[in-house]
């Protein structure tokens, strides 16, 4: 069996991450992460270009005989906001771009368009408020992304994002894009160090935080025999403290990469679910279960492109998803990358003809 030695995380991934977190891709406008990408990959890829709609897809040939064609994307494009009006004097309405909640906006310090320029998500401060005030959640129509003296460089049109940068404490990271910036890493990694057996159809989509519709046309190109998407899923795993098991969580920092059986747009191919966790078990790859809950990945569009395509999602846990930062773990960054190079290391054909 193929069973080469799958690429780890070091300095230069975890200052590749930080990149990658700090450049500013919110849906639609790509540019910045794709620059990044096209620069890691192109001394690596046999084949890759720019599609219409902005994703990247890259090619790694086996030289096996007929190998499996084997998909694995992640989304480039990060949450955020849309300038569209002009108050003047350096004040801008704003639209959310992707799932955001309204009531962590206040106070927050942004960046706008190509240039990163700075702003912040202005609040009325605590001595004018009237009785009951604090209590309600402030509605988007009354915040504005004030840039100060810089107005004249904003245009309607321009996307926003959080103006978060990156740091390692410990085994911890810090970034307000690792979802899905940790994806991204981990394609590279895989792209630049592929384990041989199959052809690696990668794909850096754009547009998964507005409905998936990157990968959709990405998957069709490719026409693949298989699919992963990896992504970055919520660990909502903030300790009770009356000692019962926090039943709530649906995946934990600490715990490894999770595998989805289902999400609300996917049944994952249970052949594909029972293949990871079985390289998980085999060897000793720390992995969890994504548990029930609302949400999905791009596998839920490429699975219904074409005549079909059997599909799974392993997402990198990470809490405070889609909000001004998130706080993800090093060794699960780690066991994610080992446990896909694994699994797809030990994949063959047979796959395909195996009962469900
Ligand atoms: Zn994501």
């Amino acid at each position: 069996m193929n069973n080469p030695i799958a690429p780890t995380i070091g300095p230069a991934q975890i200052a590749l991450l930080e990149k990658l977190s700090n450049a500013c891709a919110v849906s639609g406008d790509e540019q910045q992460v794709r620059k990044i990408v096209l620069e890691e990959i192109k001394a690596h890829a046999d084949e890759f270009h720019v599609d219409a709609l902005g994703n990247v897809l890259a090619l790694r040939k086996s030289n096996a005989a007929k190998p499996l064609r084997v998909l694995i994307d992640a989304h480039m494009d990060e949450i955020g906001f849309m300038i569209v009006d002009d108050d003047k004097e350096g004040l801008f309405r704003f639209e959310k771009v992707g799932g955001i909640d309204e009531r962590v906006l206040p106070g927050k310090s942004v960046q706008v368009g190509k240039d990163n320029i700075p702003g912040v998500i202005g609040a009325k401060p605590i001595h004018l408020t009237e009785e009951g005030e604090t209590g309600r959640k402030i509605p988007l129509e009354a915040l504005r992304i004030d840039v100060g003296q810089a107005g004249g460089k904003v245009k309607i049109g321009d996307r926003a994002t959080f103006a978060t940068r990156f740091r390692q404490l410990g085994p911890s990271l810090f970034g307000k894009a690792l979802d899905n910036r940790l994806g991204v890493a981990t394609i590279i990694e895989l792209l630049t160090n592929p384990p041989g057996n199959i052809d690696l159809q990668v794909v850096f989509s754009v547009q998964e935080e507005i409905g998936a519709r990157g990968a959709r046309v990405a998957a069709y190109s490719f026409n693949p025999d298989l699919a992963f998407a990896i992504d970055s899923t919520p660990a909502y795993d903030l300790p009770v403290w009356d000692d019962e098991e926090n039943a709530g969580y649906n995946t934990r920092l600490g715990a490894g990469g999770a595998i989805y059986t289902a999400d609300a747009g996917l049944i994952s191919d249970p052949r594909l679910v029972r293949h990871l966790a079985q390289t998980g078990e085999d060897l000793h790859i720390p992995f969890q279960f994504r548990q029930p809950g609302g949400g999905g990945t791009n596998a839920g569009a490429i699975h219904r492109v074409r005549a079909g395509v059997p599909s799974v999602a392993v997402s990198v846990p990470s809490r405070y998803q889609h909000t001004a930062v998130s706080v993800a773990r090093l060794s699960d960054w780690e066991n994610t990358l080992t446990l896909l190079y694994s699994a797809l290391a030990r994949l063959d054909r047979s796959i395909l003809s195996t009962d469900r």
